[in-house]
């Protein structure tokens, strides 16, 4: 008998062909497995930032209007986010599907998304909500410390250094960005939190939601993240 051949495909078996919307705090790994899950399916990532800074440096209408807004260090409206992505998911590399990143941010902002799917003829978005305990992020954001010298990243819980404040590598001194203090952190988690809330309801109820681990490797994530992409495709 025959053994069938192994034949290497970079590209998965089936096309994405749907929206895929990450949530999930700062500090879960959504821009990583975005970005990982897009390239997996060779599917544009999209992120509000990079998708305004793109008009911006283009010089479009939208641009123009956005870029006084950005450079005051304000958010830019939800119309002008939403004719950005409306325009975005339009082109033609966004045929076989895309993954947002950061958007949307709203319930407002979900039902024109849905309304947008629709109108372009795309199945319902599957969304990956990133489960993470807030305290585990706390310790892998506040416990972050830079090698002065060159530049190596420990973790005071996860991966300390073998003397304190000192690298491993070269002895250069150990320090902690101001961002990632608790201080600044907390309250940003809170926000968050109190934001996204609406949002997580809406997509349960619609029954779009589906919940991940996030708490796992960055790997073990990738895999859960595929898995629950292979169910929905037989439910909605
Ligand atoms: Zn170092």
């Amino acid at each position: 008998m025959a053994t069938s051949p192994v034949v290497p495909d970079k590209r998965p078996q089936e096309e994405l062909n749907r929206a895929v919307i990450f949530l999930g705090p700062p500090g879960a790994g959504k821009g990583t497995q975005a970005k990982k899950l897009a390239a997996k399916y060779s599917v544009p990532h999209l992120s509000t930032g990079d998708m305004l800074r793109e008009h911006v440096a283009r010089g479009t209408p939208l641009g123009v209007k956005a870029k006084p807004i950005m450079e005051r260090g304000e958010l830019v409206s939800d119309s002008l986010v939403l004719k950005i992505v409306a325009e975005r998911i339009e082109r033609p590399d966004c045929s076989h599907g895309f993954v947002f990143d950061g958007f949307p941010r709203t319930v407002a902002q979900a039902q024109y998304l849905g309304e947008l799917l629709k109108q372009h003829g795309y199945r319902r978005p599957v969304v990956i909500h990133l489960l993470i305990d807030t305290a585990l992020i706390l310790r892998r954001i506040t416990g972050r410390r830079t090698c002065k010298m060159g530049g190596e990243i420990y973790n005071l819980f996860e991966r300390p250094p073998k003397v304190e404040g000192r690298c491993d590598d070269d002895g250069g001194e150990l320090w902690q960005r101001p961002d990632d203090r608790e201080e600044i952190v907390g309250p940003r988690l809170r926000a968050y939190e109190k934001q996204t809330e609406p949002l997580v309801a809406y997509y349960r109820r619609l029954g779009l939601l589906h919940d991940v681990d996030a708490s796992k490797s960055v790997e073990e994530v990738e895999q859960q993240i595929w898995r629950t992409l292979h169910q929905a495709r037989g439910k909605h």
